[in-house]
């Protein structure tokens, strides 16, 4: 199988995506055009009260310095963009690319409640990636239906403490192994054939359910697991059938990257926030191996990243969606989230 799947330069975007301000919030990041961003920017004082202090060389010294911080990235999304500008500016190359026969991954990144499951999964009323790139796909497919011969199927799993879960059958924790020439196995992850999208989204729902923490349920606890799923595309010869290529779409819901000492330093708590740290220190230790080039790349780290081998880098196409939050009280959570969206923008 290997053989078939298509070899490409990797490429990597990164784009940035600020959620909008709850009232009473103070804003940390201010977009400065469609690609750029300040983070804690200067203040234009206003009022005149503010001005006429300044003016007589008075300083608030408790008042930290502003770091003002300028990053570029690939896109800024606003407060005011919605789920379909996304998918329009940043993932829809995507999904050609991968009826071309190469992978592809989506990960959403960012502290909880940064807006990291809005942006995959989004409501009713405003469709996520996840959905806006899965019709898209079978559109496309359809339309091709004639000429190119297309198998589809999927897979839902979540890693929660560096344990892998079937979302789409439930049942024990599943297995990985190295295969010499598939690479990683997991074995006993049950690959669904949807008939049609609504068959595909219905999938989708139902291991939605099946989430450790429901992903619509604002009230529960932070979210500390990885959800991802996967979209398996075979093309076949439509004369010899034999297979031309495979290609695997990988939508990933990362868990919250908020530092393990804000969640609680004890029993079943602490040990999530470890793996979590593990799992995404592991992400962004391949990320940025693979930006500098270097020849090991350690994918063996976690079990998040043993999966996301094929689809990191190499011949995978990649967009990462930094979420976070506009506001002070996330204030660190979103210098981490920038810091870290900047290292991988340099694969
Ligand atoms: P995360 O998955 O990163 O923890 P959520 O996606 O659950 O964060 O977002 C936290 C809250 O903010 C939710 O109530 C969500 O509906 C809201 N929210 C996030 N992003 C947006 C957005 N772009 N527009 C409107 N509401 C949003
Ligand atoms: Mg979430």
């Amino acid at each position: 199988l290997k053989a078939v799947v298509r070899q490409a330069r990797g490429n990597m975007k990164v784009v940035v995506r600020i959620r909008p301000v709850n009232r009473n919030e103070k804003l940390v990041v201010r977009p400065v055009s469609e690609s750029q961003l300040v983070f804690d920017p200067h203040e234009e004082e206003e009022g005149f009260f503010f001005h006429g202090v300044k003016q007589n060389g008075f300083r608030d010294l408790n008042k930290k310095q502003k770091r003002n911080a300028n990053f570029a990235f690939d896109n800024v999304f606003s407060e005011d963009s919605t789920n379909l500008e996304v998918f329009e500016a940043s993932i829809k190359p995507l999904v050609q690319t991968v009826l071309d026969g190469y992978n592809c991954s989506v990960f959403a990144y960012g502290a909880t409640g940064a807006g990291k499951t809005f942006t995959m999964l989004g409501t009713e009323a405003c469709p996520g990636i996840v959905y806006l790139t899965v019709t898209n796909l079978w559109e496309k497919m359809e339309a091709l239906k004639e000429i190119r011969n297309y198998e589809i199927a999927v897979s839902y799993l979540e890693i929660y403490n560096e344990l892998v879960k079937d979302l789409l059958v439930p049942g024990e924790p599943l297995i990985l192994r190295e295969d010499s020439s598939a690479g990683v196995i997991i074995q006993g992850l049950s690959l669904k054939k949807p008939h049609s999208t609504e068959e595909l989204l219905e999938l989708l729902r139902s291991g939605n359910e099946r989430r450790t923490q429901h992903p619509t349920d604002v009230n529960k606890e932070s979210s500390r697991s990885h959800a991802v799923f996967q979209v398996w595309l075979k093309q076949r010869d439509p004369k010899t059938k034999s297979i031309i290529s495979l290609s695997k779409l990988s939508l990933i819901d990362l868990a919250g990257s908020e530092r393990g000492s804000a969640t609680g330093h004890s029993g079943a708590r602490f040990k999530e926030g470890m793996n979590i740290n593990k799992s995404l220190l592991a992400l962004g230790n391949c990320i940025s191996g693979l930006a500098e080039g270097k020849t090991h790349i350690p994918f063996r780290d976690s079990k998040l990243t043993r999966i996301l081998k094929d689809s990191l880098g190499g011949n995978c196409n990649t967009v990462m969606i930094a979420a976070v939050s506009p506001t002070s009280n996330q204030f660190e959570d979103t210098y981490n989230t920038l810091k870290y969206a900047d290292r991988a923008k340099k694969i």
